[in-house]
């Protein structure tokens, strides 16, 4: 059958959405790029917050149109909105046109699903915690090009009290460290040229692993050296890092290996004390700016990227100062602005002072002003120096666009290559001659 995927969300909903696509595939059906000419269209969605939650209801609605305007005759939506509503009759009943509910848990029936196996309409929500590891006999189809995610656990044992994914994905449970090599290898031989990491937090990984909680930031650092020495031509790179588990162990490892990228993607969310505490953040200021300061003192290349959430419940004007003041204490290279999105099943739903959604956008709008004069500060050191770019596109004739290793792709800033004759999927040596707001630019070295 034709198979079309749409994928909202993480790169951990992607990753699901591969190892479906990758299911189908081995059980002999073809994935199509066009949804009027797919047979069944899965939407699998995104639930996180409640723009997320919009979204994913109107692309479900979109697709819903293939059964009228297209091949389509069976609409199916897995992931995170499906499992955060699946005891909401009122949203599931507000969609007739999906034919079956698979939560997050139930990837690994799609085929079934897709082959009437079981009978429409369907909801299937097995325990999260329930789900196990990727099979690795069968490759996952990918659906980015040159670069690969790799999840190396599910599920998170944190309580943040904004944050419904504990409930979404389960405990955290990280993946066999042999398998991610073994996986590793196999994408690279596919012609992958960057891994990228991710989890719920990344620098968990390993604490269920080993017997000795304090030792387990090794693990993260021995599967990093794995990955780094097995092919030295491929880059690895972190995503979603936590502050209380980014630890030296692992900060030496990635400066010691030049295919690990110096890119440190830690998720702070706020730097008010005060306000960590209510969010369920354990750590404080102080902490922060020992972090930022330890990684640039054993990695002087490092880039920073973080996430902020404004706008959460009694967010004063003082915390907020606190805040302003911390980013342009730290100067991140990168940096993502939230507002805080309140649903009833959230702890800090009952959390008072919420604050009204026109200030909680003009903080993110300041914090954004005051970003972006930093972003493009920060882009100035860059010019004059080479780096290794992995060019991805070629948008006009001489112009190339890739990224380096302090660039991650769909969120970051990017590298525009003036130049003839290069090769997509290729890493070239670029000397940086302008830098803007969040790219930079240069020629072949
Ligand atoms: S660490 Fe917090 S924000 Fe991140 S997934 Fe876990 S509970 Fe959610």
């Amino acid at each position: 059958m034709m198979v079309f995927i749409e994928t909202l969300g993480c790169s951990r909903n992607q990753v699901d959405s591969e190892i479906m696509l990758g299911k189908l595939v081995a059980a002999g059906h073809q994935r199509v790029d066009d949804p009027a000419k797919a047979r069944v269209i899965i939407v699998n969605t995104c639930g996180f917050i409640s723009t997320a939650a919009d979204e994913a209801v109107d692309v479900i609605l979109e697709m819903a149109r293939f059964k009228e305007e297209g091949d389509c005759q069976k609409l199916v939506a897995t992931g995170c909105l499906a499992q955060r509503y699946k005891d909401d009759p009122g949203l599931l009943a507000s969609l007739p046109e999906v034919d079956a509910f698979l939560g997050t848990a139930a990837c690994d029936q799609i085929v079934d699903v897709v082959e009437d196996r079981q009978p429409t309409p369907l909801t299937l929500f097995p325990d999260p915690n329930q789900r196990g590891f990727q099979d690795l006999a069968i490759d996952r189809e990918l659906i980015s090009n040159g670069f690969a995610y790799i999840k190396v656990s599910e599920g998170c044992n944190r309580h943040c009290t904004y944050c419904i994914i504990p409930k979404l994905r389960g405990t955290q449970r990280s993946r066999p460290l042999a398998d991610i090599i073994t996986e590793a290898a196999s994408l690279v031989k596919k012609g992958v040229k960057e891994i990228i990491l991710t989890a719920e937090n990344t620098t968990d990984y390993g604490q269920d692993l080993v017997a000795d909680p304090i030792g387990f930031d090794n693990v993260l650092s021995s599967l990093a050296k794995k990955l780094a020495i097995q092919d030295k031509n491929v880059w690895i790179r972190f995503l979603y890092t936590h502050p209380k588990t980014l630890g030296a162990g692992i900060i030496k490892t990635v400066q010691s290996h030049d295919n690990l990228c110096s890119y440190y993607d830690v998720p702070v969310q706020h730097a008010a004390s005060t306000m960590l505490k209510r969010m369920g953040r354990p750590y404080t200021r102080e902490d922060l700016i020992d972090l930022f300061k330890l990684i640039r003192e054993l990695d002087p290349e490092a880039s920073l990227r973080t996430t902020l959430i404004v706008g959460f419940p009694g967010e004063t004007k003082e915390e907020f100062e606190i805040l302003k003041d911390f980013i342009h204490q730290v100067r991140f290279d990168h940096l993502g602005v939230f507002t805080y999105s309140d649903s009833d099943d959230l702890k800090s739903h009952g959390f008072k002072d919420h604050v009204p959604e026109e200030i909680a956008e003009e903080r993110h709008d300041i914090l954004m002003a005051a970003q972006a004069k930093i972003s493009e500060q920060v882009n100035e050191r860059h010019v004059g120096k080479i780096y290794p770019v992995f060019v991805e596109e070629n948008p006009e004739q001489g112009v190339y666009i890739g990224r380096t290793q302090f660039q991650a792709p769909e969120v970051d800033g990017m590298t525009f290559i003036y130049s003839e004759g290069l090769e997509i999927g290729t890493i070239v040596h670029v000397r940086i001659t302008d830098a803007y707001e969040y790219d930079i630019a240069g020629e072949i070295a």
